[in-house]
C-alpha cells in the first residue's frame, strides 16, 4: 500500500520510545502497535497508538 520501509520517517517510528506518544497517523499508529505490542500496560506509546487506530477505523 503507502507502506515504504526505508524512509526516514518509518525509521523514527520503529525506534520511538515507550514513553514517546506522538502519533502522525494511521500507518504510524501501526507500526507503533507492531512494535511495542507486548510492553504491557506501562508502554505509553501502544497506548497512544491504539487510541489512534480506534478513532480512525469507525
Ligand atoms: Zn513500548
Amino acid at each position: 500500500m503507502s507502506a515504504s520501509p526505508t524512509s526516514p520517517e518509518r525509521h523514527a517510528w520503529t525506534s520511538q520510545q515507550c514513553g514517546d506518544t506522538w502519533i502522525t497517523g494511521l500507518d504510524h499508529a501501526r507500526v507503533v502497535l507492531t512494535v511495542h505490542g507486548g510492553h504491557g500496560p506501562g508502554c505509553n506509546a501502544y497506548l497512544a497508538a491504539l487510541g489512534r487506530a480506534s478513532s480512525v477505523c469507525q
